[in-house]
């Protein structure tokens, strides 16, 4: 490095603006220096003092390959001699655009039939609320404009993807959601089921609430419904038992389109390919990011089923052309990068990976965390597991928020050289590990992990005692 450690630290301070930081106390000193990250390999990253750290979240469940796979940095580099640029607007296109969207629309799960491109998963949502609004007027239904999502559901940060995302803090104080984007109950059998609701039950009267918002808000007025296969964010939460095909009855009842948001799901990280395929959804519309590329370079898709895209190309004699399009959609350089992320995801059979030692994995972290005496719940699929924290089993009671139990636990992980996410609504430990993740560095992951909880389990003792 160029820069001595002190020396970037304190541009740094002075200059980013750091998403999901506490400015003051960053800016301050309080939470101490960035971490300033140097390297990675496999499913472990470098900081700039020489630490290395296990990242069992794949940065943020995207790095599904691992780190520093030189197929992928040579087929970036290659594709960058070659062709840095050229947009894919008015019928323009390169090799690797023509060879990924004909991958994609081939891998996708249902009818699908074309590929738009952005860069991040919140502007591929943004572009599906436009395609919800462009169907509907096309076909004569212009009232059809309402978007419903859920509770807990993560959808992005920019305007309509923020809106769509149900956690009031991604809203407050910046004027979200918009008024088209409404919310329904989250799939969260654990925290929202009644005393002795099984999961069929549960989901049963979440598709009812979803029919009641419907008919509340009336039918012509609702133009989609989104959701995540497996809930992310809003606390890694595998969905009840026959939740999906409630959901779906309710929707094709009311001619409501679903978007699937498939940005941490897409591409293996339940054990298949797509989480929709896992759990019998037919989406019309999927969300693909993350993994496309695995965060090796930036890249999203809104990818078009057949019945949303046939009245988008019958219309086109009216109406004109799709004005829609960012000066980086199709980039060459993530179309390479994304088909070699891609070979990598089928030579190696991640999905099926993610299926095997995410068996494993999820058996591991039952068996180190459900029975402490301070665990609420052990949940997840595939490679995606959350374990949540709470004060009391019994009565399903959660620690008080200004104990910082999560994100003690967290820290006290990071200190051993592990990094597992503190995710938001209460006391939830988060992995989502790369999908070339081994039986033996589960081991390592979940070891260290319990090591962490079982030394906050003792402070908090101690605090109690006190
Ligand atoms: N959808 C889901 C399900 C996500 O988890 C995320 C990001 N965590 C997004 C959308 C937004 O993606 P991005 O951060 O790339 O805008």
């Amino acid at each position: 490095m160029s820069l001595d450690i002190r020396d970037i630290a304190d541009m740094d301070r002075r200059s980013v603006l750091h998403p999901f930081t506490q400015l003051k106390d960053f800016a301050t000193g309080k939470t101490g220096d960035p971490t300033i990250v140097t390297g990675g390999k496999g499913i472990r990253i470098q900081d700039a003092k020489g630490n290395q750290l296990i990242d069992a979240f794949a940065g943020l469940y995207c790095v599904n390959i691992g780190y520093g796979r030189d197929e992928v940095a040579e087929a970036i580099s290659r594709q960058a001699y070659q062709l840095a640029y050229y947009h894919s607007y008015a019928a323009h296109t390169t090799e690797e655009l023509a060879r990924l969207s004909d991958r994609l629309v081939r891998m996708a799960p249902g009818k699908m039939s074309k590929v738009f491109y952005g860069m991040s998963g919140s502007d591929a949502n943004e572009t599906q609320a436009k395609l919800v609004w462009y169907y509907n007027n096309l076909r004569g239904k212009p009232g059809k404009k309402k978007i419903i999502s859920r509770e807990r559901g993560y959808h992005g940060c920019s305007v309509m993807s923020g809106s769509m995302t149900g956690m009031s803090f991604y809203h407050d104080h910046m004027d979200l959601p918009m008024g088209l984007i409404k919310h329904t109950g989250a799939p969260h059998h654990y925290w929202g089921a009644e005393p002795g609701e099984t999961e069929l039950q549960f989901s049963a009267r979440r598709a009812q609430e979803l029919e009641d918002l419907i008919l509340r808000e009336g039918p012509d007025t609702v133009g989609a419904f989104i959701g995540e296969p497996v809930l992310g964010t809003g606390g890694i939460t595998p969905p009840p038992e026959g939740y999906w095909a409630a959901i779906q009855a309710v929707l094709r009842k009311h001619d409501v389109l679903l978007i699937a948001d498939e940005v941490v799901t897409g591409f293996g990280r339940t054990g298949a390919m797509f989480g929709s395929i896992q759990y019998g959804m037919e989406p019309d519309l999927i969300t693909v990011a993350k993994g496309l590329t695995s965060a090796y370079v930036p890249l999203s898709a809104a990818i078009v089923g057949e019945k949303v895209y046939q009245v988008m190309e019958e219309a086109a004699d009216r109406i004109g052309s799709f004005s829609h399009g960012y000066t980086y959609s199709g980039h060459p350089i993530g179309a390479a990068c994304a088909n070699a992320v891609l070979d990598i995801v089928e030579r190696e059979d991640l999905p099926g990976n993610a299926r095997i030692t995410g068996e494993y994995f999820q058996a591991e972290l039952r068996k180190a965390f459900a029975q402490m005496p301070i665990v609420g719940e052990v949940r997840g699929v595939g490679l995606m597991g959350a374990v949540e924290f709470v004060a009391d089993r019994e009565k399903k009671t959660r620690f008080d928020a200004g104990l910082k139990v999560g994100a003690r636990i967290s820290a006290a992980a990071r200190a051993r050289g592990l990094i597992a996410r503190a995710m938001p609504h209460g006391d939830i430990l988060g992995f989502a590990p790369p999908l070339v993740v081994t039986r033996e560095e589960v081991d390592q992951i979940v070891g260290l992990a319990a090591e962490a909880a079982r030394e906050v389990m003792d402070e908090l003792a101690g605090e109690t005692a006190l």
